[in-house]
């Protein structure tokens, strides 16, 4: 099996399972689509009929001639029409079935894609995965549609026609025969070609995205230290470059329908040679020549079709590779078997010999041995890259440890299963990040379901009301973008209500008042003192006041704990 079979193959059984709940709507095509096809091979013959009966000499005076010839002109409108209703039928049918099933696929790779482990997510440029999501699957679609579907109709079509050819004359069907291998091998040849420059053209596309999306979405920077005319010389020849390998993929393609086109030509010019004489030694009526050279157009024009959509089925290969490949990215975080839901838990933490890695550079974390009673509240200390937010993140499992094993309750974190362990954690990084919607919204992200008195409870103890008494909406203000229109200090004390409706016995406090001016420190350190009361918390900060506020101070220094001191306040 080839390379590209396997992949078609791969293909159609990620596919398979999105298709079968629209079997019927599959299955009404392709009834609709034999019914073109037999309305398609009968249109010629009225023509037959007609000309046969008139070139007769004394054809005039013949009886019922007239009735004969209305008869064939009803049944050449009646023909037409009824093909034109099966393939209007045909197209709805298809289409229809194909947005379902994409739209279901797409909010699958959707929700594949959120869950997928922070290495994956830190590994590839968010705008390739839109462009991914959004435009490949589309592609994938618009070429189900109106390409593959249609090219089985059109095989089918073939197929019918060659062998009333045969019939016909079998001389001139094997004129025709004798096309094909030719236009196979080839179309086969090329078709690998233009999928191999549609790949290349795809992810291009995705490179394209993904600069574009980090330039926007660093619009800041970009504007404050004019990096403007730098990016747009990097788009720029990213741009070029994909516009080569497009121009590539549709040289390809639109030289093969070319050569189809006169493939066909050659073929004709044989078949009226070879009918024309045929006609003189009386083997064939004229009539029957019309509908010979009829079909042999009729039977071209799916095999041209056949090289225009080689080239867009090619593409959507690519496309559909893409997918896949994004599919195919196992999250590795996999529960142990038996995992179950964490319900409340004291909070008592241990980390047992444990190692963090992010690939095959220095190790992030190495023998990380430390035991957190429940309510206990630890200071991580340390130069940045040291480890501390890794620690944090081996917590709520963005990542497994390669060694050691990290605890809850004396229970390894993966018999756990993985969504209930991250609800029982509550966590406040250093840049928070908000959605777009109202503050009330954004809270309630920390516990989807909670009530609008809950959400205005948790605002208040964390001091979010203090400033969103004097926003025009109150908690219902609408704030832009990743809340880009709050100030640190705001956005800070919203995630920190977040975290407060989350009611976790365990808290993480990633840096969280790192960068914060003094009035704005003041305000989110009141909320955090009441968010982390009572509970097993873990502080990542570079304050000196902040750590000694805990009940011990550990310091790590190159992924290593260095030294674990009781805070003197205890
Ligand atoms: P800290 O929070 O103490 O500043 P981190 O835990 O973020 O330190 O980082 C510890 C080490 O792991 C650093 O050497 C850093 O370069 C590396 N690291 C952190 N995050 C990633 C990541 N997503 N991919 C690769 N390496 C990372
Ligand atoms: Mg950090």
């Amino acid at each position: 099996m080839s390379r590209r079979e396997r992949r078609g193959r791969r293909l159609l059984r990620f596919l398979g399972p999105y298709l079968r709940p629209e079997r019927r709507l599959i299955a009404g095509g392709f009834f609709a689509m034999f019914a073109e096809v037999a309305f398609r091979l009968l249109e010629p013959w009225p023509l037959k009929i007609v000309i046969d009966a008139v070139i007769v000499p004394g054809a005039a005076q013949s009886p019922g001639i007239v009735g004969l010839l209305a008869l064939c002109a009803l049944g050449v409108v009646g023909a037409a029409g009824l093909r034109a209703l099966s393939s209007y039928l045909m197209t709805v049918c298809f289409s229809l079935a194909g947005t379902r099933a994409m739209n279901a696929v797409r909010a699958d790779v959707f929700a594949h894609t959120l869950r997928l482990p922070l290495r994956f997510h830190t590994g590839i440029r968010s705008g390739d995965l839109i462009n991914r999501l959004v435009s490949d699957v589309g592609k994938l679609r618009d070429v189900a549609v109106t390409a593959a579907m249609p090219l089985i109709g059109n095989v089918v079509t073939l197929a019918a026609m060659l062998v009333v050819m045969f019939v016909l004359d079998w001389r001139l069907g094997l004129i025709v025969a004798a096309a094909l291998p030719v236009f196979l091998l080839h179309s086969r040849r090329a078709s690998s070609r233009i999928t191999d420059a549609a790949r290349i053209q795809r992810s291009r596309e995705g490179e394209l995205a993904g600069s574009a999306g980090e330039s926007f979405g660093a619009i800041k920077v970009v504007q404050a230290y004019t990096l403007e005319g730098e990016l747009e010389r990097g788009f720029a020849r990213s741009n070029e470059r994909e516009l080569s390998e497009g121009v590539r993929a549709t040289r390809l393609s639109a030289g093969l329908e070319r050569w189809t086109d006169v493939l066909v030509g050659i073929a004709t010019a044989a078949v009226l040679f070879v009918g024309g004489w045929s006609i003189v030694e009386g083997h064939l009526t004229p009539g029957e020549l019309v509908v010979f050279v009829q079909y042999l157009k009729g039977a071209f024009k799916p095999m041209r079709d056949l090289a225009k959509y080689t080239g867009r089925i090619a593409k959507a290969a690519a496309s559909g590779e893409r997918i896949i490949d994004l599919v195919g990215t196992r999250s590795d975080l996999a529960d142990l078997p038996g995992a179950h839901r964490m319900g409340r838990v004291d909070g008592a933490i241990s980390f047992r010999r444990v190692s963090a890695s992010y690939g095959d550079g220095e190790p992030a974390l190495t023998d990380i041995d430390l035991e957190i009673a429940p309510g206990e509240r630890i200071a991580l200390v340390g130069h940045s890259g040291s480890g501390k937010s890794t620690l944090a993140s081996l917590l709520l499992r963005l990542q497994d440890p390669v060694a050691g094993s990290v605890r809850i309750d004396g229970r390894d974190l993966r018999a756990y299963s993985l969504d209930s362990l991250r609800a029982g954690i509550a966590i406040v990084l250093q840049e928070s990040v908000l959605f777009t919607g109202s503050i009330r919204e954004n809270i309630r992200m920390g516990r989807p379901g909670a009530t609008d008195e809950h959400v205005a409870w948790a605002a208040q103890v964390a001091n979010v009301d203090e400033f969103a008494d004097r926003l025009p909406g109150g908690l219902d203000t609408e704030v832009g973008e990743r809340g880009e229109t709050l100030s640190g200090g705001q956005r800070q004390r919203i995630a920190i209500a977040r975290a407060v409706l989350r009611d976790a016995r365990i808290v993480i406090l990633d840096e969280a008042t790192t960068g914060l001016d003094t009035t704005s420190a003041a305000a989110v350190r009141e909320a955090l003192e009441r968010l982390c009361a009572g509970r097993t918390t873990l502080v990542v900060t570079h304050s000196p006041d902040d750590a000694l506020a805990c009940d011990r101070i550990v310091t790590l220094r190159q992924g290593r704990i260095v030294d674990v001191k009781e805070s003197s306040h205890a």
